[in-house]
């Protein structure tokens, strides 16, 4: 579905990015891991079109293949944006907003999709997440966890091709993660294209059909999970899971 060859991305004089590669198939769950700068929400800012790389190139099956080594126009970026939906940190939820309101402004307002379907597509897909019952809360009515589903309704209710995860839990209360990475496991389960950037590394073993360790701007090893976790063949995967595991 997705590769990416060669990023490079500098802020300044910090290279974040020094030549990373990525490949992403259709169904597959990919999860980064790696540590505190070593470049992971700058990867997936890229692949959605909110940050620029400065070099390197990204293809995604469908759409054009970029260059960056010519800056893309508005329109490549654009065209990117629509391929993916992110799931940040923090929910980004607008205050103001109701439940349902949050979810269908992308597909009613941005897509420009009927705004009957689009509430009932949202409906639906609040139901899937034990929401049914929230559509008219406002989001400082809702727990945190329950916050962060409804973050995940509004990227499926886009219905990207790519779902990509920024530590969608590392935000919340120890006690609502497990709500959240049950949603997550279960989109996983129904064939979502994703990539996921977390450090629950139990989540990852579990769900994860290929993980990614980056340090230092590059993917220093990459492998399923189980080969990862319990045979990392580099002495910096070592170092780091045995921090933090
Ligand atoms: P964390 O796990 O802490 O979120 P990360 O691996 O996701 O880290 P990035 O967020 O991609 O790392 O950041 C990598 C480096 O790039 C950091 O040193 C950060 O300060 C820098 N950086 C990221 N975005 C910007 C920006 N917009 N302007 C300047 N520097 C930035």
């Amino acid at each position: 579905l997705l590769v990416a060859r060669d990023l490079h991305k500098s802020f300044g004089t910090n290279e974040v990015l020094k030549g990373l590669d990525l490949t992403v198939h259709r169904g597959e769950v990919v999860v980064l891991i790696g540590p505190s700068g070593s470049g992971k929400t700058t990867v997936l800012r890229s692949l959605n079109g909110l940050e620029t790389p400065d070099a390197g190139t990204l293809a995604i099956q469908g759409g054009p293949a970029i260059d960056f080594a010519t800056p893309p126009g508005k329109s490549t970026r654009f065209a990117l944006r629509d391929r993916s939906a992110m799931v940040f940190q923090h929910h980004n939820l607008f205050p103001h907003f109701t439940v349902l309101q949050n979810v269908i402004e992308g597909p009613w307002r941005v897509q420009r999709r009927n705004k009957d379907e689009a509430v009932d597509s949202a409906r639906k897909l609040l139901a899937r997440v034990g929401l049914a019952e929230k559509e008219d809360a406002y989001p400082h009515e809702l727990s945190g966890g329950q916050q962060q589903r409804v973050g995940i309704v509004r990227a499926l209710a886009l219905r990207p091709d790519l779902l990509l995860f920024d530590e969608p839990t590392s935000a919340l209360d120890p006690e609502l993660v497990g709500e959240v990475l049950l949603v997550i496991k279960e989109l996983a389960d129904e064939g979502w294209t994703m990539v996921v950037v977390t450090h629950e590394l139990a989540f990852a073993r579990e769900a994860a059909d290929h993980v990614l360790f980056l340090d230092g701007g590059v993917v220093v090893e990459e492998g399923p999970p189980e080969q990862l976790f319990t045979a990392p063949a580099h002495e910096r995967t070592k170092r780091f899971l045995a921090r933090i595991m």
